[in-house]
């Protein structure tokens, strides 16, 4: 299997090539030139797989340039039950005869960046060794919250690689704060930036995209690498669990293997649903992809129009993972609904550029909402499906997961469609509880991260996952704060220890 740009037919690598170097030098991403089918038969077996044995087989599908060996390596180290405290790594709970929550939030940091953060280092490591790289790597990373943490979960001891990251000192949450300055690991760092979150991100990109920085990080034996979402290889593994949740429907006898199921994903990058679209290009018995945005709503415009228009108030939300106005992968979707028509890709892409805007020609846009539906909903919204969630089930569940309930139950409304629902459930209750204790408490909510830990404990009878009772004693390793041009001092300085 080989890789190709979505923007030129200039490149064609192999997946190791692709995940090493995260993004094509012509600016566009890497997409697989070919997508692997199954038949009915291959995916009626999945349903006596593991969520380890599940990942081997379709990993091995697009990283054709890895051994077995390795990618077994790979997903032993990745999908234990000791990291995502669960047996099935992505456990599936029935609400009711027709809705299935997918949990994707067991691994360590609690949301479900960790389903592809967890194994994308081992990919990294070895694609460096197979591409005949003998320096190792450092990774970057400028982040707002969630991605920080789990990149430092995901790269922490492993070997010949460094991780380090930086984020806006009054731009995260007190207990990101407390996982990220908390974090062991003996390779590494994090830095807080006297800026905000765009502050953070142009310092990382300015070294990125400094030559004379690479040739010193080089003569000390290291080489620039990233851990953000538009690598392949953070996108591969998503697809896993949309043929694990299927399989957990065949194996408890809800469908028959050939049945059509829906699928809802709360969506910020697109990376989760373009997964979810990928499975099903694949031969995932899969109706409709139900793309769910809060109120930065670009999604659901482009997704009902064909135009996509960034030229809009930026929300701050509950659900703030999707506050997002660039979608970048995206950009994958319209490469294979155009007939990999990179020419057009392209143009779409400066037009964003310039203008913030492009609109799509009518064939891909019918393409489009032949597989995918969208819709979005308010903070308020959110709040009241969370309440409701709560009250008819006895389920807990977070603010992006609620967005996508709430845009599903509307969706069930207008169509009355009754097909079997997956819904992607991005993270732990734990991790957004003050907003969700909004919704579920009627009495006063208290100011302490612990004590609103204790009460959502009390309320939702949830276990407060490992990680996040342990921060409480845990030793603060990490207080450095530098200023918004100086990171790639504290970077030198961390590549010399
Ligand atoms: C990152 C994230 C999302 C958005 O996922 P995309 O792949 O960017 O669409 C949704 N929910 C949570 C909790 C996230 O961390």
């Amino acid at each position: 299997m080989k890789y190709v740009s979505t923007r030129s037919d200039k490149y064609k690598v192999e997946s190791a090539e692709a995940i090493k170097t995260g993004i094509a030098p012509d600016g566009g991403l890497f997409v697989p030139e070919e997508i692997p089918q199954l038949s009915l038969d291959e995916i009626e077996k999945f349903a006596n797989l593991s969520y380890p044995e599940l990942a081997k087989k379709i990993l091995s599908l697009y990283l054709t340039d890895y051994t077995e060996e390795e990618l077994s390596d790979c997903v032993n180290s990745a999908y234990t039950s000791e990291k995502f405290e669960s047996e099935a790594i992505a456990p599936l709970h029935k609400l009711d005869d027709k809705a299935f929550v997918l949990e994707l939030w067991h691994g360590p940091t609690c949301a479900f960046k960790d389903m592809a953060l967890q194994i994308l280092p081992h990919f990294l490591v070895k694609a460096i060794k197979k591409t005949g790289e003998d320096r190792d790597v450092i990774i970057l990373v400028a982040t707002s919250g969630d991605t920080g943490k789990a990149a430092l979960e995901g790269f922490k001891d492993v070997k010949n690689t460094k991780i380090q990251v930086f984020y806006p000192v009054s731009g995260v949450s007190k207990i990101q704060k407390l996982q990220m300055a908390t974090q062991d690991g003996s390779n590494v760092s994090v830095i807080s930036v006297d800026g905000n979150f765009d502050d953070a991100q142009t310092g990382v990109k300015k070294i990125f995209g400094n030559a004379d920085y690479a040739k010193e990080a080089s003569d000390l034996g290291y080489v620039f690498s990233s851990a953000n979402s538009i690598n392949w290889g953070r996108l591969v593994p998503q697809i896993v669990y949309y043929f694990y949740s299927y399989a957990s429907l065949v194996k408890t006898g809800e469908i028959k293997c050939g049945d059509k199921i829906n699928i809802v994903v709360p969506t910020g990058n697109f990376g989760n649903i373009l997964a979810a679209y990928y499975a099903k290009e694949m031969g995932l018995f899969v109706d409709k992809l139900i793309c769910a945005s809060n109120q930065n709503n670009v999604l659901t415009d482009f997704i009902k129009t064909g135009v996509y228009d960034k030229n809009r108030k930026f929300e701050t939300t509950i659900s703030p993972s999707m506050d997002i106005l660039i979608s970048s992968n995206l950009e994958r979707l319209l490469f294979h609904m155009s007939g990999k028509n990179f020419n057009l890709v392209k143009e779409y892409m400066a037009s964003l550029a310039a203008s913030g805007k492009y609109s799509v020609d009518k064939e891909i846009f019918d393409s489009i909402s032949s597989v995918f539906c969208a819709g979005y909903c308010d903070d308020a919204q959110t709040k009241q499906t969370i309440k409701e969630t709560y009250e008819k089930y006895g389920y807990t569940i977070d603010t992006h997961t609620a967005v996508a309930k709430n845009v599903y139950d509307k969706y069930e409304k207008d169509t009355s469609d009754g097909k079997k629902t997956v819904i992607a459930s991005t993270a732990n209750p734990y991790k957004f509880n003050k907003a969700v204790l909004e919704a579920i408490c009627e009495d006063a909510i208290p100011d302490g991260e612990f004590e609103l830990i204790d009460l959502l404990h009390e309320k939702s009878g949830l276990n407060v996952p490992k990680s996040l009772a342990g921060l409480k004693n845990k030793f603060i390793r990490f207080n450095t704060t530098c200023g918004k041009d100086n990171l790639w001092s504290e970077t030198k300085k961390f590549l010399t220890k």
